[in-house]
């Protein structure tokens, strides 16, 4: 059922408190991306069910609320329009500072945006690589950096925040190639893009980068990679580093884990580039790494 916990947040260069929560959908009306298995969570709900977790969300006190649905918040199959009022008028009715969601481009109209005028709403995309190679071919995304670009000025014309989300590793690319694809992006995007989220693979069930990782023909990005990007991006860039230090998940050496991805959550926070200085003896297997998978084609290291 629904997951709700509570984290900080940046809001206007302040930390606050957050309200996140995952509510379960019938979800993704796509469901092919090459590394995505969150519709295995989805069932099929009613109005009332869905408005019991909206309510359920709203009984938490903070001034930052996130609402994910593993997959897209203005997707009416989703969200039916009822559901997505509701959620407008108790953002209102609770003084809410800030509004997060989640949309894929082909939601993002003008028949629901105009509902959320006056809220100072962030919609999060999933453009993942502003490579449409790369997204298409290795990710199987189906949208191109062209609807990205219109859905992100069409959200920025009724003065709403833009997140886009960008893949650390999509399956089929060196690490050396997927930390240039991220940079890349990032410089292609940024005058889009109010804010970055830098997303880091992780193995996820029934998925196509399971069976390559199965085959051991993919290795979930080095943390180190991850650190880099923050260390060279100069925009606003967030990164939690979900599953870090499993095999599953984003990982260095076993000993560092813990402690770099500790440091990308503080950075995420902070915005600091102080707190990225770390090390671990286990830089070096990664600057190898880098040199040689854009020749091997398979990891090097578990
Ligand atoms: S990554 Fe997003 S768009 Fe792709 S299948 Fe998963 S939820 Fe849908
Ligand atoms: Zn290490």
């Amino acid at each position: 059922m629904i997951k709700i916990w509570k984290e900080k947040e940046r809001l206007d260069g302040e930390i606050v408190d957050c309200t996140t929560a995952v509510i379960v959908t019938r979800g993704c009306s796509w469901r092919k991306c090459y590394m995505c298995s969150y519709f295995l969570e989805s069932r099929d709900l009613s109005e009332k069910e869905l408005i019991d977790q909206v309510d359920a969300i709203f009984n938490e006190k903070s001034q930052v609320v996130k609402i994910f649905t593993s997959g897209s918040f203005f997707d009416e199959r989703e969200i039916p329009e009822k559901v997505r009022k509701y959620v407008r008028d108790k953002v209102k009715e609770k003084g809410i500072k800030k509004l997060i969601v989640e949309s894929r481009p082909e939601f993002i109209k003008d028949e629901i945006l105009k509902d959320f005028e006056g809220i100072n709403l962030e919609v999060g995309i999933g453009l993942e690589s502003s490579n449409d190679f790369v997204r298409e071919k290795y990710i199987n995304k189906g949208f191109s950096f062209e609807e990205f670009k219109k859905a992100a000025s069409k959200l920025r014309s009724y003065g709403f925040r833009v997140k886009a989300y960008l893949l650390l590793k999509p399956p089929f690319m060196s690490e050396r190639e997927a930390l240039n694809d991220v940079l890349n992006s990032i410089e292609e995007a940024k005058d889009l893009v109010d804010i970055f989220s830098l997303n880091l693979t992780n193995v996820q069930k029934n998925t196509l980068v399971e069976k390559l990782w199965l085959s051991k023909l993919y290795r979930p990005p080095w943390l180190w990679s991850a650190v880099e990007v923050l260390k060279k991006a100069d925009v606003e860039i967030i990164c939690d580093p979900l599953a870090a230090g499993k095999s599953r998940g984003p990982h260095n050496c076993g000993k560092c884990d813990r402690y770099v991805a500790k440091a990308i959550r503080n950075f995420s926070l902070t915005q600091n580039k102080k707190d990225l200085e770390v090390h671990c003896e286990c830089l070096e297997k990664w600057k190898v790494s880098l040199e040689i998978e854009d020749f091997s084609r398979v990891p090097l290291f578990d």
